[in-house]
């Protein structure tokens, strides 16, 4: 590799960042219980960046050497004109500079844009779906329809996409289908990963901490029925992988609550205002919008707050859910930074 296309964002512990989240609306057309609450009041347009400057943010960070784009929400697919924006990072995709495109998404239009995302470069997508019961999933979701998710998922399989089903893990609600999740996506050829719920924003009178459904316990359900062997690989993410050797399926384990995955995160995420915040778990966020605003002819200040902000990124972020209450918690919500 020559020095040209070394990662050019270092944090103060030697982590390489080429891994950029970013949220491009904070609007959703579901209201899923642990992520929105009913009432939500959005942004005022003016507030988030345009397509055009989205499209500008992010060029920024992949001349700095991110090599891996996963575009978010809310729902990232009900932004007008987002393929607009889809088209314009192919050239990156292209050029070499960046080597995945890919998004995570409800599912709910994906009726629509399966053709256009594989058009786009977009070979792989994460759908998140926590129920296969119609009557749950509208609870879950509380405007969410399965038909039409269950479409887009067919859509995108027929377009070429593969598909990464991810299941938020929800005690009371969704333990009773964990075999029939497994079986749905081994027979489908899908990759399956549950999450851990996070302790985000204030959702009104939802008890976060009653949901909350450890995953080791859901492991030794799972070791039940198969036979587990851990993965030793990682991707610089939360995800611990485990395979099941009957069906030689592959299921991720995402627990953000325990710090275990910190010393490898090579990721940013960027809210659809342009804050980017260095961790998750974490409040500091460099507001890189006005800066981008302000200055439309020459990249060298945002490029320069890029730098500076990464050289703030934490060590490691700050959950703990050890005394059934949400040490650590923070204000925001999922949907604002992007999941
Ligand atoms: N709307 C898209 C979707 O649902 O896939 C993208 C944005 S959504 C915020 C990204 C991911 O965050 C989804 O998989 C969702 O299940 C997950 N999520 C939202 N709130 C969460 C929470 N409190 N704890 C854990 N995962 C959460
Ligand atoms: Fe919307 Fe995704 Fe949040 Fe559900 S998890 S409300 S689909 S942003």
């Amino acid at each position: 590799m020559s020095n040209a296309l070394a990662p050019r964002l270092i944090d103060p512990f030697a982590r390489a960042i080429t891994y950029l989240r970013v949220s491009v609306t904070d609007r959703c057309d579901f209201r899923c219980v642990y992520c929105m609450s009913e009432n939500m009041t959005f942004l005022p347009k003016k507030e988030l960046l345009t397509l055009e400057e989205l499209d500008r943010m992010c060029s920024t960070f992949i001349g700095l050497g991110v090599e891996k784009l996963r575009i978010t929400g809310g729902e990232p697919l009900v932004r007008r004109g987002i393929m607009t924006f889809f088209d314009a990072m192919s050239r990156h995709l292209d050029s070499g500079a960046l080597k995945e495109l890919t998004v995570t998404t409800n599912g709910s239009q994906l009726d629509r844009f399966a053709t256009d995302l594989y058009a786009a470069g977009v070979r792989r997508i994460n759908v998140s779906l926590d129920t296969l019961d119609a009557a749950k999933f509208e609870r879950v979701t509380r405007w969410g329809k399965l038909d039409k998710v269950l479409s887009g998922i067919d859509a995108a399989r027929k377009a070429g996409l593969r598909v990464k089903i991810n299941t938020v893990a929800l005690k009371g609600f969704n333990e009773d289908e964990l075999f029939s999740l497994t079986d749905w996506c081994a027979r489908e050829d899908m990759d399956l990963t549950f999450i851990e719920v996070m302790p985000m924003g204030d959702l009104g009178n939802e008890d976060r901490v009653g949901q909350y459904w450890a995953l080791d316990d859901l492991r030794a359900q799972l070791a039940t029925q198969f036979t587990l062997t851990d993965l030793t690989e990682r991707t610089g993410g939360p995800a611990r992988y485990i395979r099941l050797e009957e069906t030689g399926q592959k299921i991720g384990l995402i627990t953000p609550l325990t710090h275990n995955f910190c010393e490898s995160c090579n990721r940013v995420r960027m809210t659809c205002t342009g804050e980017l915040y260095m961790c998750l778990g974490q409040e500091d966020n460099a507001s890189l919008r006005d800066i981008l605003r302000a200055s439309p002819e020459d990249d060298a200040p945002l490029i320069a707050a890029i730098e500076a902000a990464i050289l703030r990124k934490p060590k490691g972020h700050d959950f703990d859910y050890s005394r059934q209450k949400a040490d650590g918690q923070v204000s925001r919500h999922m949907s604002h930074t992007g999941g």
